[in-house]
């Protein structure tokens, strides 16, 4: 059988790993192998690779900072495209626009020192502006629906031709933790993000302003291998309250941990595998849902080759 991978190979070369574990590019830490993977440096050379992958009738999957994805024991059949298109330009009247692989944290940081506001609250969030664009990530009552004038994508999407699109933050139905790209592997590859910010501020009140969250932060959230907050809040409620008053908090499963400072977190102390990981978010919403009739909804995406019957440990 001839190998799908080949046009991949022959235009990127050494480039193109195999059986490449994913653990290495999550921030958990955790995922076994891709069948191939791809580190892209550029816009351009990301929609030629998913183009060239999509051709080739192989599976792909983009990954940015891997902050917010939990990737199966087993990895992921296909090519997984990691995303490092990071060139980024500012305008002194606030208009911003960056290639998708660029870190959300380094522009923020950017953003801050060139006087412009908007975008302080993300000065501590792992990942690229791609993955926050699409998760509509936010944090100390800011968010990227807030700031985003237009996404530049590449539509994979049905019987065309993958085919360059922009679209309007109106036309990514942005809700809380949400958009209408969330979820869509293989039918749209995110390029690049345009923001708008408010220029003309003081960039020491900003950095100030930043520098708290930061503080803030280190006081309620552990460190360590995780995902950040797990589960949505539910509506005038908080998931990590509910799942303490579940009697979750430091809850261990193999080397996974519900983190005994912020029971929203799961952490992997290094041994953890994804299985695991998964239990203990099973077992936080069924016993979240039997004590207090609360469905938690996950704020993370699964991702890659997963066997569908996980069993839940039992209830503590
Ligand atoms: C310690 C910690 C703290 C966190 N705190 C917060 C917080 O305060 N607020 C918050 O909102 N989030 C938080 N997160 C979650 C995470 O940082 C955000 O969701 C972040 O925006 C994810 O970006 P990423 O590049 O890592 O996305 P990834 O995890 O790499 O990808 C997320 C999804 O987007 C898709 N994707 C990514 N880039 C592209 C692209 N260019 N084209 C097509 N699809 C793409 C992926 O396929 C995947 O489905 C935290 C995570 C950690 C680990």
């Amino acid at each position: 059988m001839p190998d799908p991978y080949f046009p991949l190979a022959e235009r990127f070369g050494e480039a193109l790993k195999r059986d490449e574990p994913l653990s290495r590019y999550t921030v958990a830490r955790l995922g076994g192998p891709a069948d191939a993977l791809l580190t892209v440096h550029s816009a351009a050379e990301l929609a030629e690779a998913a183009t060239l992958a999509q051709e080739s009738g192989v599976s792909w999957v983009v990954l940015g900072g891997g902050a917010n994805v939990l990737v199966a024991d087993a990895g992921f059949r296909g090519l997984v495209i990691i995303n490092r298109a990071d060139a980024v330009q500012l305008q002194a009247d606030g208009r911003v626009n960056a290639e998708s692989g660029a870190s959300l944290s380094t522009l923020a940081r950017k953003c801050i020192a060139q006087g412009l506001a908007g975008l302080e609250w993300a000065v501590s969030i792992p990942g690229t502006v791609g993955g926050a664009a699409i998760n509509n990530a936010g944090a100390h009552g800011g968010d990227m629906a807030s700031v985003v004038r237009w996404v530049e994508l590449l539509n994979v999407q049905g019987a065309l031709r993958p085919h360059v699109e922009v679209w309007s933050a109106a036309q990514m139905r942005y809700a809380y933790r949400h958009s209408a790209l969330k979820g869509a592997h293989g039918q749209y590859v995110l390029l690049s993000v345009a923001l708008r910010l408010t220029p003309n501020h003081d960039p020491e009140q900003l950095g100030a302003r930043a520098d708290a969250f930061v503080a803030h932060r280190k006081r309620t959230q552990p460190p360590g291998a995780s995902l950040g907050s797990i589960f949505k809040n539910p509506p005038n409620d908080y998931a990590g309250r509910l799942i303490e008053a579940a009697g979750l908090k430091g809850k261990s499963l193999g080397g996974v941990q519900i983190s005994p400072v912020h029971a929203n977190f799961i952490l992997n102390a290094g041994e953890g595998t994804a299985r695991d990981y998964r239990r203990l978010m099973m077992l936080a919403q069924r016993t979240v849902r039997e004590k207090f009739g609360v469905t938690l909804e996950p704020e993370i995406e699964l991702l890659g080759d997963w066997d569908e019957d996980t069993p839940t440990p039992p209830a503590p």
